[in-house]
């Protein structure tokens, strides 16, 4: 199933499996809706979405300190959350594999905006690494969940949350169309900043903790040669430590990015041991529970100043 929430046709086909159809008059009557966003990146792009209207209450499921929740299993608190949720926004792509089993749980008539869904442009884990000889034990179908990496592609999630929160709310529609379209105009800006200075890198070829930078990647034009984690953020073997040091050797990559929502040292120790420079990058999978809404722009500006200097430019 780790498909689960691709799209929003299955998922409301499979939601009607278990819940009685009730069309909603469920919100809206009283104060709100009640939103609940499963992890932080969507969050803070709901929160910039959603600006200035009082319509909507949005919380998030899971703590925003934690990063991505593969591998996550739900706890009671998160399921007393889920009941009372009107609309329940998901990164979608497989990230949530963890709601599968808690979805009963939902209000009858809760809406699910899945920021995900429509998106074209989807990376596959077997695309990025067929080239890399590493067996991983992936799914052959698995997608990379991480769109929020990049910015161009948090700019189509902001677009596509405020398109599904103006059919569930029409009154707020113009709101949620201005900001997105604002959100959007910012994250492209950074995206050509970003692209820019991937033109200027010295060296672009590099190796990434898990595969949370692939589509930031893409943007940039970096080749990402391996990663030294699982896609679920398993560590690896000895034998494939080695096999990522001979690659970076192979294909004299700059430098191995450590993200810090996971712990270093088995990259530190990669880089050590191959030669090369190893510094913190960060997707913004993470932030303070009260993170300004600009948080993402300002992580990724120290993004661009740390990949400029690891790196090298011309
Ligand atoms: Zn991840």
């Amino acid at each position: 199933m780790k498909t689960f929430f691709r799209s929003s046709i299955i998922l409301s086909a499979g939601l009607a499996l278990f819940l009685p159809l009730l069309l909603s008059s469920s919100a809206g009557a009283t104060s709100g809706f009640e939103v609940l966003v499963t992890t932080f990146p969507i969050y803070q792009i709901a929160r910039n979405v959603a600006a200035g209207s009082d319509a909507l209450n949005i919380d998030i499921m899971l703590p925003s300190r934690m990063g991505c929740p593969h591998d996550y299993i739900l706890t009671p608190r998160d399921i007393r959350k889920l009941e009372k949720a009107d609309i329940l926004m998901i990164n979608g792509l497989g990230m949530e594999g963890f709601l599968e089993s808690a979805i009963e749980s939902a209000k009858p008539g809760m809406k699910v905006i899945d920021s995900s869904a429509g998106i074209e442009e989807i990376l596959y884990y077997e695309d990025e690494y067929e080239h890399n000889n590493l067996d991983l034990g992936r799914d052959n179908d698995s997608f990379n969940p991480h769109l929020f990496a990049s910015p161009r592609m948090a700019a189509k999630i902001a677009v596509n949350i405020a398109s599904q929160l103006s059919r569930i709310h029409p009154e707020g529609a113009k709101v949620y169309s201005r900001n997105a379209n604002l959100y959007a105009l910012r994250m492209n800006l950074l995206g050509e900043d970003l692209a820019e200075l991937g033109r200027r890198l010295k060296n672009n070829r590099v190796v990434t903790q898990h595969g949370v930078f692939d589509y930031l990647a893409r943007d940039m034009g970096l080749k990402i040669i391996g990663t030294v984690l699982s896609p679920e953020g398993q560590d690896p073997s000895a034998a494939e430590m080695l096999e990522t040091v001979r690659l970076i050797r192979e294909q004299k990559a700059g430098a191995v990015f450590i993200e810090p929502q996971y712990p270093s040292r088995t990259a530190e120790t990669i880089a050590r041991e191959a030669g090369i420079p190893f510094a913190e990058l960060d997707p913004a999978a993470t932030g303070p529970a009260n993170a300004p809404l600009d948080h993402y722009e300002d992580v990724m500006r120290k993004n661009i100043v740390i990949l400029g200097t690891t790196l090298g430019t011309l």
